[in-house]
């Protein structure tokens, strides 16, 4: 079965809820909506943006998907600061990041605490992006495959096979994030396609050939072709190239 391909823009911390409009706007006119039959495109706003984004897709009627880039565990309660998967769901989201390697970095967000996140989104109906990558020391000892492989078994753990197909994986490796320097097609592909291969072994065949799995990590319109060329590559997270709206839909277009 064919992945459709799906480019997702990760604005992190940026953006006030004027300029996101302005940033859709600019990124829904730009594409015009025969690209939407082929590849999925979504932007993953701060939560403060979120209402703004539901308005604008809704009232246009864009075919643009939206997200957010982080939940909590619990549905409601005296959790100050969190915020629900109830609450996204209601809001429209399709996606939620879980266990992007700035949470694990710098709130200590551990595979256990990253699983419970996945499953909070899945009960919800809406689809965890869960991202896996190894920091620089990890891949110069050559530990990369069995770190993120370790990441992803993890995140998964107790999901059901109906809900492991709905789940997208992001290999993203830590030294590329917003450095950069991207790792090339090849070294993407070792990683991506070993991620698969994991999936198959637990899963069975039918459900990792279903899984969508992105790369993550300085993707821009000049690499993305050769990165989703990858026959275990089926789109981008996008960080920092997501925040120009014409480079987001020139390298949406080109998926
Ligand atoms: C990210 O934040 O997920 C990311 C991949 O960032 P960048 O594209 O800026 O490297």
């Amino acid at each position: 079965m064919a992945r459709q391909p799906l480019i997702a823009g990760n604005w992190k911390m940026n953006l006030n809820h004027l300029e996101a409009i302005a940033l859709v706007q600019k990124v829904a006119f730009a594409l015009p909506e025969k690209y939407f039959d082929k590849v999925e495109v979504a932007v993953l706003p701060p939560f403060t943006d979120l209402r703004g984004v539901q308005t604008l897709v809704e009232g246009d009627k864009l075919l643009l998907r939206y997200g957010a880039q982080d939940v909590s565990d619990q549905d409601s309660g005296a959790y100050t600061g969190d915020v629900s998967a109830p609450m996204l769901a209601k809001l429209g989201c399709s996606y939620v990041v879980v266990g992007h390697s700035e949470r694990r970095e710098h709130h200590a967000e551990t595979d256990e605490l990253i699983n419970r996140k996945a499953r909070a989104v899945l009960k919800n109906d809406m689809a965890p992006i869960l991202c896996v990558g190894e920091q620089l020391e990890v891949r110069e000892a050559g530990n990369h495959v069995e770190h993120c492989t370790t990441q992803l078994l993890n995140g998964l753990k107790g999901l059901k096979a109906d809900q492991v197909r709905r789940t997208v994986v992001a290999y993203e490796p830590v030294w590329a994030i917003g450095t950069g320097k991207v790792a090339t097609a090849e070294d993407a592909q070792e990683v991506c396609g070993a991620l698969r291969t994991a999936l198959a072994d637990k899963y069975g065949t039918e459900v990792s050939e279903e899984v969508r799995v992105l790369y993550g990590g300085s993707v821009k319109s000049s690499n993305i072709t050769e990165l989703i060329g990858q026959s275990d590559i089926d789109g981008g997270l996008v960080g920092g190239a997501s925040l120009n709206g014409d480079e987001f839909a020139k390298m949406s277009a080109m998926a």
